[in-house]
């Protein structure tokens, strides 16, 4: 009777998952309820997965219209006036660019300049003020404080602000040890991580998870205590960044040496969690043709949402225990395939669709979508970043 008991529940949980699916072919006589999941999530993704158009960064574009969305009635001035503290004010006038004289982080507002520049050179733009957030965290909080256009890098759904391509993307990247004026230049990087993983294809790669960054978020905890309990399954350590002061900032543990975006290469399985806000981690870790493994779902940039779960990386939830994470790396160990199609589809995609153009041109229909959007004429200098101060722009041709 026990038998027949165990037998009609496991036909049970196996149709569960197969009357939602069709063709579905789990092998039954070797369940496993963890393991048919992922293969079953893997299927399903694949399935339904409709490739984006490439040509003018088309794959982004929905992320756009979802920020302007809260705007379609308009940008006034009023609402740059009530939202200045948040950001650095930039004007575009007769299409040149004049910014207020102070950025808190330089090279940040050069990197943005850059790609502003370039839109400048190619297309006309109507006058317009911009408040450009060039910190790490989002500004516009719905549910507090006033709604108004800034932009930043970075949000989670519970924040307004509209997303631009990340400074990081040209200069003004973490300065750590490896990269100490700061990670930038994405297009070198694009190619020096592609030739990289040309060298070390997927079978000469080591078979063990890895991750090596600074303890910006304690979601990557459970990851670095797997690496101490299993090193045979993952190299998971923490680095110093410029806040360190004691071992208690790397997990009770001296830090490690910094390893370049290069030599991640080296390993099948590279882990991506958020920091402050998401990390630039995300986007080169693809080009190792390596498998991705992304924790958590909050954190945006503009590209993220055109990577696919399951189909260009593996989801994995930001609460997972290292028991957790554990079962899902010895998965893709021990189906070596799946997790090589899902690499190389990660890297076609952002090969593809995370050119230095493609970052180019979202500045550009963003910038035109924005000044599309702006209602007031405005004049040099108008809107006093302090009270009683004079004017205080400069330009940058
Ligand atoms: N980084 C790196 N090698 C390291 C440590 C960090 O290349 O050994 C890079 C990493 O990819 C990231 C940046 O430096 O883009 C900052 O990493 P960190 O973990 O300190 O902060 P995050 O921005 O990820 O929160």
């Amino acid at each position: 009777l026990l038998f027949i008991c165990f037998i009609t529940f496991s036909l049970r949980i196996n149709s569960q998952y197969c009357e939602k699916k069709e063709n579905c072919d789990i092998d039954k006589s070797n369940y496993d309820e963890a393991t048919n999941l992922i293969t079953l999530n893997i299927k399903d993704a694949v399935k339904s997965y409709i490739p984006c158009k490439s040509e003018n960064c088309s794959c982004h574009v929905n992320v756009l219209k979802r920020d302007f969305e809260p705007f379609k009635t308009g940008i006034t001035k009023d609402m740059i006036k009530s939202l200045r503290s948040h950001g650095i004010i930039y004007q575009i006038i007769n299409n040149k660019i004049y910014r207020q004289k102070d950025c808190n982080f330089p090279s940040r507002c050069s990197g943005v300049e850059h790609f502003i520049k370039k839109v400048l050179k190619k297309v006309k733009l109507p006058n317009m003020d911009l408040i450009i957030n060039v910190r790490d965290y989002p500004q516009v909080y719905p549910h507090h404080g006033p709604i108004g256009p800034v932009l930043s890098f970075s949000k989670t759904k519970d924040y307004q602000d509209i997303m631009y391509p990340a400074w990081s993307f040209y200069e003004g990247g973490p300065a750590i040890k490896l990269y100490p004026t700061g990670l930038g230049r994405f297009d070198l990087l694009r190619e020096s991580l592609k030739s990289e993983a040309e060298k070390i294809p997927w079978n000469k790669k080591k078979s063990k998870a890895f991750f090596r960054g600074s303890r910006t978020s304690d979601e990557r905890d459970a990851l670095v205590l797997l690496s101490r309990s299993n090193p045979e399954l993952v190299d998971a350590q923490y680095t110093k960044n410029q806040a360190w002061k004691s071992p208690a900032d790397t997990l009770n543990a001296e830090p490690a040496e910094e390893v370049s975006l290069e030599d991640h290469c080296k390993y099948k399985f590279l882990f991506n969690y958020r920091g402050v806000a998401a990390s630039f981690r995300f986007k080169h870790l693809f080009l190792c043709k390596s498998l991705v493994f992304h924790v958590g779902d909050e954190w945006q940039e503009f590209f993220y949402d055109s990577l696919k779960p399951w189909v260009h990386y593996i989801p994995v939830n930001s609460k997972s225990k290292p028991e957790d994470l554990k079962i899902l790396i010895n998965y893709f160990k021990h189906h070596q395939d799946e997790a090589q199609e899902i690499a190389e589809r990660g890297f076609e995609m952002i090969w593809k669709n995370l050119k230095l153009e493609d970052v180019e041109c979202y500045w550009r229909r963003l910038l035109r979508q924005y000044g599309r959007l702006f209602k007031d004429n405005i004049k040099f200098c108008d809107i006093k970043i302090r009270p009683f101060m004079k004017c205080s722009f400069n330009l940058f041709k």
